[in-house]
């Protein structure tokens, strides 16, 4: 990497920064490469040290030695809810109202069609036209499964679309491309005042910027494990419903998990109570084991500690841009904190060259069609040295017109 006098300067404000963060403590609990700047915590989290050895002993030992019998001797039985009370206090959620299993694409189709349920005789679904695509896609599905129209709200304004014909609001509360963020209480009372319930995607939120399901009087959530969480590649997503939901849901997917006495065999679905009943099928225990190993690099970690480094991190990588490439990017990620998520996004026409010039480098960030480069600040691990280092190195690419390398023309099948 090459060193600049310009950014010296910033280099000791940054040391200075990070050793009164209050996680300063946290990047020792990843298993992170040395030469390697990480900006994509919102894609795929890094590795916490604890996940291989737990894995090997639940393979090894669980599994192998214990055999069928660690269903009960092991406690696999109780993974989805005990990962998901781990998960709980990041997003405001009581113990015991979160629910881990399935992918986000699954849980997101369980909890729209549930909603939609609370309002019978309602015909409209509304959701965000920037939203992730298997968002877009299984609302799309919900749509046609219960016929209901969908309407495509003002990402700005969703409120204003929503009527008395509306039955549920589908909306992800970090934008995954320019990390705008909505105000999730303002914008839920917004909702319930038209007598809507809203379906909140807490995928790029979850384990940096917390939020307050509880306060917000929110209806069903759910959200990503494997971005800030650190669960590992696929991991199982969660699914919150509000305790004041719970006793009237009724979930398309009643598999066999979520039925009250699962080992009766019954003919007919008799739900389990509370959270329990948005259960499907088994649980995925390998995948659910690494999640809650993963969990640990949050001991003692506050939602507001996450919170305050992430936006200092932010703010220094916003500054820093401003500074030394004014007008050579566009940052399009919120300026005020109250609207920011936990990434930067800066548009340039050759972004995806950008990217990938900057990963030569060492510093990885990743690429949003169809000019966004995205670097996520996973406040676990990302110190403000590193996003100095991240807009540096950014200014030498630049500079030596590194991003237009012919070889950049082609893409990556994952960008
Ligand atoms: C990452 C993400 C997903 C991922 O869904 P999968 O089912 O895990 O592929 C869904 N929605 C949003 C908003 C995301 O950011």
């Amino acid at each position: 990497m090459s060193g600049s006098a310009l950014f010296e300067e910033a280099h000791e404000r940054a040391v200075a920064l990070d050793a009164v963060s209050p996680l300063a403590h946290t990047r020792a609990r990843f298993d992170l490469p040395e030469d390697v700047v990480y900006l994509v915590g919102n894609s795929l989290g890094a590795l916490p040290v604890g996940v291989p050895a737990r894995t090997a002993e639940v393979v090894a030992r669980q599994w192998g030695h214990g055999l069928v019998g660690s269903w009960n001797d092991a406690g696999w039985m109780d993974l989805p809810t005990r990962v998901g009370s781990r998960i709980a206090p990041f997003v405001g959620a009581g113990t015991g109202d979160l629910l881990v299993g399935d992918s986000t694409t699954v849980c997101l189709f369980r909890a729209l069609v549930s909603a939609a349920r609370l309002r019978p005789g309602r015909r409209r679904l509304v959701i965000e036209p920037s939203t992730f695509p298997t968002d877009l896609y299984i609302a799309q599905g919900v749509a046609e499964v219960l016929d209901l129209e969908v309407v495509w709200c003002d990402p700005a304004d969703p409120v204003a679309s929503v009527d008395d014909d509306t039955a549920v609001v589908c909306l992800t509360h970090v934008d995954f491309r320019t990390g705008a963020t909505y105000d999730l209480a303002a914008v839920t009372t917004g909702v319930h005042a038209a007598g809507a319930v809203v379906v909140w995607d807490l995928s790029h939120s979850t384990g940096a910027v917390p939020v307050d399901l509880t306060g917000a009087d929110a209806d069903l959530a759910v959200g990503c494990t494997y971005k800030y969480l650190s669960g590992g590649p696929g991991a199982p997503a969660f699914t919150w419903v509000a305790p004041r939901h719970q006793p009237h849901l009724r979930q398309p997917l009643p598999g066999w998990m979520g039925h009250v006495r699962p080992f009766a065999m019954e003919r007919e679905h008799d739900a389990a109570p509370g959270i329990a009943a948005m259960a499907s099928g088994t649980p995925p225990v390998l995948a659910l084991s690494a999640l809650d190993a993963a969990l640990d690099a949050f001991d003692g970690v506050t939602p507001e500690d996450l919170r305050v480094v992430s936006l200092s991190l932010s703010d220094l990588f916003l500054d820093l841009v401003a500074e030394h490439l004014p007008g050579r990017v566009e940052p399009v990620t919120p300026r005020e904190h109250a609207r920011r998520g936990s990434q930067v996004s800066l548009r340039h026409e050759h972004a995806y060259g950008l990217v990938r010039a900057l990963a030569v480098r060492g510093v990885q960030g990743d690429f949003r069609d169809p000019d966004l480069a995205r670097f996520g600040l996973a406040p676990l691990y990302v110190r403000h040295v590193d996003v100095v280092t991240a807009v540096r190195e950014m200014v030498a690419v630049l500079d030596a017109e590194e991003h237009l390398d012919p070889a950049y023309a082609v893409r990556n099948a994952v960008t």
